[in-house]
């Protein structure tokens, strides 16, 4: 059966060749070339996008290769499905190819929904599975999703101090490197924000996991079996294991967990520069493929002092970042590359 889980998935390193979209994608640009193909073959995909405000995030259809565009690189907030399911089911019902991307629980979700209408109806099996070929899903490694409150407070936050509204912002711009994760905004007066995750107060928060959502905290989905077809993470840890792969642009590892899914990536072989089989461990260096990851200690109060005073209080109260690191992110943009890596050794 075309649909058949795999028992044991295989995972992959993978680049893809197009540098434009290495560089516009998260990792190694797999997503945009599975998409990309995916249209080609008059199919249609889904995924997050940034509301133009840039004060949400939600799944929206791309037909075309302009619009899928929108849903390159990872927005560390939830993204809200809205009418996504049921256009996915309807394009099934058009007989036209769909990729739908998400986090696992998003995915888990698609299925749910698809089960209760015509397709596959009465399906139990865990993780629930379609019976149509038409359709590919492909999840995230995930460490978890920040309360949209927060993000839409952030982007505000980053508004006010510059002065004018936000016109692009990139959680994983690659301007300092792919293994560098820095955030990187830019303002309708022209002004532009470039801070390494450590000293972002959004970022710091979410990847110390006090502003990840509580059910993040105890998630069902973040575990072999995975819910997607495929699953897409980073490959950390590439330059000490194979350091010939690393060249700092994005390198992806892909677990193709279904027949499904391992097909799909053979039809796009030819579009990756890297595509070789691994052996992965885990849990050491992927735990959210595990398990989801667990709320700071402090996770409750910090939220709640968001909801009372707001995300500049609640940042100050519960987001430390040493205040060398601050002035070192302040003065990067106006310092030449290398003069800035010699300054991240130092302090
Ligand atoms: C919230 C979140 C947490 C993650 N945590 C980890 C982690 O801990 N470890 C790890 O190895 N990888 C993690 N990833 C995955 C990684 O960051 C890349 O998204 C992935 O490797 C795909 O990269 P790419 O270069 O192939 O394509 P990209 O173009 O970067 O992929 C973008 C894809 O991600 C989807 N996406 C982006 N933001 C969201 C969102 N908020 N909700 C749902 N879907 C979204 C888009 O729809 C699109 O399909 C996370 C991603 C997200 C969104
Ligand atoms: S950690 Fe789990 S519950 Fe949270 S967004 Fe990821 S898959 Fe969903």
């Amino acid at each position: 059966m075309i649909m058949e889980i795999l028992r044991q998935p295989t995972a992959y390193a993978v680049q893809c060749k197009d540098e434009a979209l290495l560089i516009k994608s998260t990792s190694g640009g797999v997503f945009g070339t599975l998409a990309h193909h995916i249209l080609e073959s008059d199919g249609i995909v889904y995924g997050a996008a940034y509301e133009e405000d840039y004060y949400s995030v939600r799944h929206i259809e791309a037909d075309n290769h302009e619009k899928l565009t929108k849903l390159f690189g990872s927005k560390y907030t939830l993204s809200q499905i809205g009418d996504a399911y049921k256009r996915t089911a309807d394009r099934l019902k058009e007989r036209r190819r769909v990729l739908f991307s998400g986090t696992p629980c998003q995915i888990a979700g698609l299925y749910r929904f698809l089960s209760r209408s015509s397709f596959g109806e009465g399906q139990t099996s865990s993780p629930p599975r379609v019976g149509n070929k038409l359709l590919i899903t492909c999840d995230l490694v995930c460490h978890g999703t920040v309360d949209p409150k927060i993000y839409e407070s952030y982007i505000k936050w980053l508004e006010q101090k510059h002065g004018a509204k936000v016109t692009a912002y990139m959680f994983r711009s690659k301007r300092n490197g792919w293994k560098t994760m820095t955030a990187e905004a830019r303002f309708a007066n022209g002004k532009t924000y470039v801070r390494r995750c450590d000293a972002d107060p959004y970022y710091h928060a979410f990847l110390t996991n006090l502003s990840l959502r509580e059910c993040c905290g105890d998630c069902k989905y973040s575990r072999i079996p995975r819910q997607g077809d495929l699953s897409l993470g980073d490959f950390w840890g590439v330059d000490k294991e194979r350091p010939e792969w690393f060249d700092d642009k994005g390198l992806s590892v892909v677990l193709a967990n279904t027949v499904k899914g391992q097909a799909l990536l053979e039809e796009c072989r030819e579009q990756f520069r890297l595509f070789e089989r691994v052996e992965i461990s885990i849990p050491s260096r992927y735990n959210n493929l595990e398990h989801g990851s667990a709320l700071a200690s402090d996770s409750k109060e910090y939220q709640r002092v968001f909801h009372e005073e707001g995300f500049e209080a609640a940042s100050r109260k519960y987001v430390s970042i040493p205040y060398k690191t601050r002035i070192r992110e302040a003065v990067a943009p106006f310092l030449p590359r290398k003069v800035y890596s010699l300054l991240r050794k130092m302090f």
